[in-house]
């Protein structure tokens, strides 16, 4: 490569890199939600299309001038909205050199590396979830795309076990398929479901308990043409559906089981947890986040099928000049053809922090839940759910009190949480997910929360 390439790059990683530790040593300094005034000038980022470029150095600090005083602080361990987490040290870091490999993670010929990285880390991946170890792992976008790849698998292997091969003959006119949901399913197993030609109206939807958990005696009979989505940690109560118990009675049946893990799943990481999601390893399909609960950069969940021709038969990509191997390569698991390679985020991740590192990162956020719902309720708060993992989910007085308290908190700058509704009322949740929280940070939550009050 040419000298003068060489300095453009190294100047710009230079100053990225920089910039990137100032803005994770100011974190302790600034609002968790960005102030109006940063919003404003942010949008100096904005104007014309330039006409003509700018220096590399000068980009990087602009964007880090007006870019970073307008971020959401999620990397301060202060932020509880949503079930975000934050990055991990050696997750940013490969990050930041995968970014110069710029690999593209099509098969072992356009990168061996990015590959042989996400094998790796899908064997422990399946290891750490206690998961069946023949299963297919698809790096995924998140759980939107990892529900829509397992269902898409569903749909082909129910059809295939009825003697129809919808990858061929479409589902127009095929027998339709019972697709059985809990009411607390999550909004995006809809879309996934929408998406593969299922309607609202054919969907089949079972009732939740006071927690969440899908209520097992009003299932529908289950059958060899159902698909039955399960969830493992509930949005607003963070509960598990009895996966034991369900699937004893769906899989003879011939029902395909999916189980919605987004985060939850990860209970089944932590030794002292992992009883909460037990049996939900006799599901068929799996959909989990890396960068929720593991704490990985954006854009990174797993579909994971224990029987990987399902997936495979619906995903595959044979194309002439990509030459064909025994091995299973990513393009035929996935969505995407070209993508980055996000496994090697998660490669590190998990290499820094070892099972046992992973099973401590789970219990230490419910811990602070725990602890958290504790003083809530000494301090005169309703904790509506029953706090087995990471949410909190709380109220105080009426829907208007809680509005009240949560704007306080919002508008201290000091932490961040949203509302909610829950059985027809307005409640706040409160989700620890993050690496960097500490036992002091609950300690200043709670006394924020008091003096919002
Ligand atoms: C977050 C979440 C999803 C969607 O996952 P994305 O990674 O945001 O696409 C699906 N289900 C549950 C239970 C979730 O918490």
């Amino acid at each position: 490569m040419d000298q003068k390439i060489i300095a453009l790059y190294s100047a710009a990683i230079s100053e990225a890199a920089k910039k990137a530790i100032e803005y994770i040593e100011t974190l302790d300094d600034r609002s968790v939600f960005p102030e109006a005034i940063h919003l404003e000038q942010a949008k100096e980022l904005g104007g014309k299309m330039p006409k003509f470029g700018t220096p590399p150095v000068e980009v990087i600090s602009t964007l880090h001038k007006l870019g970073s005083p307008a971020t959401v602080a999620n990397m301060s361990g202060r932020y509880f909205g949503m079930v975000v987490g934050g990055s991990t040290p050696a997750s940013v870091g490969a990050s930041v050199l995968s970014s110069a490999w710029d690999q593209v993670a099509v098969s072992s010929m356009s990168s061996p590396i990015a590959c042989q990285l996400e094998s790796i880390a899908s064997s422990w991946l399946l290891d750490l979830l206690s998961l069946p170890s023949q299963s297919s792992v698809g790096f995924t976008t998140g759980t939107t795309q990892a529900n829509l790849i397992c269902l898409a698998a569903a749909r082909e292997h129910q059809y295939a076990a009825m003697g129809i091969d919808v990858s061929n003959c479409g589902i127009a006119g095929a027998q339709p398929l019972k697709i059985v949901l809990s009411e607390q399913a999550h909004i995006t197993l809809k879309k996934s479901l929408r998406i593969l030609g299922f309607g609202e109206q054919q969907v089949l939807t079972v009732p939740a308990d006071e927690q969440g958990r899908i209520n097992s005696s009003a299932l529908p009979e289950l059958d060899k043409s159902t698909i039955l989505c399960l969830q493992a940690g509930n949005v607003n109560t963070g509960a598990f559906d009895n996966f034991e118990a369900i699937t004893e009675i769906a899989r003879p049946a011939g029902t395909w089981v999916h189980v919605d893990g987004a985060f939850g799943l990860w209970a089944r990481a932590s030794n002292k947890l992992k009883y909460l999601a037990k049996g939900a390893s006799k599901a068929n399909s799996w959909a989990v986040d890396c960068h929720k609960w593991l704490n990985t950069p954006y854009d990174c969940g797993l579909a994971i099928c224990d029987t990987p021709t399902s997936v495979e038969r619906v995903m595959h990509t044979q194309e002439s000049y990509i030459p064909s191997t025994n091995a299973p390569q990513p393009k035929d698991f996935l969505l995407e053809f070209s993508r980055r390679a996000r496994g090697v985020e998660v490669w590190a991740t998990l290499s820094e922090l070892g099972s046992e590192g992973v099973s401590e990162l789970i219990e230490r956020c419910c811990n602070h839940a725990k602890r958290t719902a504790i003083a809530l309720r000494k301090l005169g708060f309703t904790v509506l759910n029953s706090v087995e993992i990471n949410q909190v989910l709380a109220r105080i007085g009426n829907d208007r009190d809680t509005a009240r308290l949560v704007e306080r908190v919002q508008q201290s700058g000091a932490f961040w949480f949203g509302t909610t509704q829950w059985h027809g009322h307005l409640a706040f949740r409160i989700s620890f997910s993050s690496w960097a929280t500490s036992d002091s940070d609950v300690d200043r939550l709670i006394a924020c929360i008091e003096s919002a009050i």
